[in-house]
């Protein structure tokens, strides 16, 4: 038995084509699965019972399995969700007032270890499929009711973030293949350019999300010098600032319209000065990079060791980029009371 959610337009056809069915029937099948929504293949109503029947015969056909929700005061909404095996990660919703993303995660654990990460500090354990890693946006769409089949109005799940538990470019070929799910036409169709992939800088694999994807990126910098960044995120040493700017450069020749979006975390007397803001500003001058940065005041878990920069400071670094020419908002902290913030996830529940 197979999961059918998760195999590729190509990998679907050929499946039916090897169980005696005509091609067209996936196109079929691929609507019923990411137009409406359905659960079963008893749904899919317009194919014939036999083939319903044999379907269920050679796939599976599920979702995550809930093991506890979480809703924050901001409403942010947190699920703890179990896959067959029995491993856990967990996935976040931040609505806003007429849009939402949905922050997916593509391993469980994470072997990239940054010092200031909740999800760094649990080892890995597997990558995700790409139906494991589709099906979280797919329960989203489930839980608030937004399939295009139904009648629900003010559709609010409509971004994916690719910056839950794990390295997404560890788990390249997966998390293509889930995003190429993800905004196909003919299925859920979300916007390429509301698909943002988080890396903390695997170069090797950056110019294959350009080339397969076209979806926005966004580096996890947190630093302006690779002393600094090495001292925090140890994948610095293998793969240093120069090197990520430079696949930066790259997929700015491929991807053209997009910005490159640098996430700085702000973390107390460590990164946080206008000396700090002035590093990162040459930096983009040197590489002439597309870019606007993401302030990200830091979330505290319990033994994480750093404190967050105070407002003044986070503001006045903010209007030293902005000075510069570089868009530089300060991220508004979302779930924090639930351990749904950046960096906070955990397989056994962010407790
Ligand atoms: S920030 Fe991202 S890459 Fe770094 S340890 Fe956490 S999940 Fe892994």
């Amino acid at each position: 038995m197979q999961e059918i959610i998760g195999l590729s337009k190509e990998e679907l056809i050929s499946a039916l084509c090897e169980m005696g069915e005509k091609s067209f029937r996936a196109k079929q099948i691929w609507q019923w699965l990411y137009v409406q929504g359905v659960k079963t293949f008893d749904e899919m109503t317009n194919l014939s019972k036999d083939l319903r029947a044999k379907l269920s015969e050679r796939f599976i056909l599920s979702r995550p399995k809930i093991v506890t929700e979480q809703v924050s005061s901001d409403k942010t909404h947190k699920w703890l969700l179990e896959f067959a095996d029995g491993q856990r990660i967990e996935t976040v919703f931040i609505p806003e007032d007429d849009r939402g993303a949905v922050c997916v995660s593509t391993q469980v654990g994470c072997a990239v270890g940054c010092k200031f990460c909740h999800t760094g500090s649990q080892k890995i354990t597997r990558n995700l499929t790409a139906g494991e890693i589709i099906s979280q946006f797919m329960l989203v769409k489930d839980v608030y009711g937004e399939w295009p089949s139904s009648s629900q109005e003010n559709r609010q799940v409509s971004n994916i973030v690719v910056m839950g538990m794990g390295e997404p470019l560890h788990n390249v070929d997966n998390v293509i293949k889930a995003l190429n799910i993800a905004t196909d036409q003919d299925g859920l169709a979300v916007s390429k350019r509301r698909v943002t992939l988080s890396t903390s800088g695997i170069v090797p694999n950056i110019p294959r999300i350009a080339q397969e994807t076209g979806v926005k990126l966004a580096i996890s910098l947190h630093a302006p010098n690779n002393t600094k960044r090495s001292q925090i995120m140890p994948i610095n040493q293998v793969h240093p600032i120069e090197d990520i700017l430079q696949a930066c450069q790259e997929y700015q020749k491929v991807v053209t319209s997009r910005y490159i979006t640098f996430e700085y975390l702000m973390l107390d007397g460590f990164n946080d000065t206008l000396q700090d803001a002035q590093e990162l500003v040459a930096l983009m001058k040197k590489y002439k990079i597309g870019a606007k940065f993401n302030l990200i005041p830091f979330n505290p878990w319990p033994g994480c060791g750093f404190k967050p920069s105070s407002n003044n400071h986070v503001y006045a670094f903010s209007r030293e980029l902005e000075k510069a020419g570089f868009a530089a908002p300060v991220r508004t902290a979302r779930g924090q009371d639930i351990l749904a913030a950046c960096g906070q996830l955990k397989s056994k529940g962010s407790i």
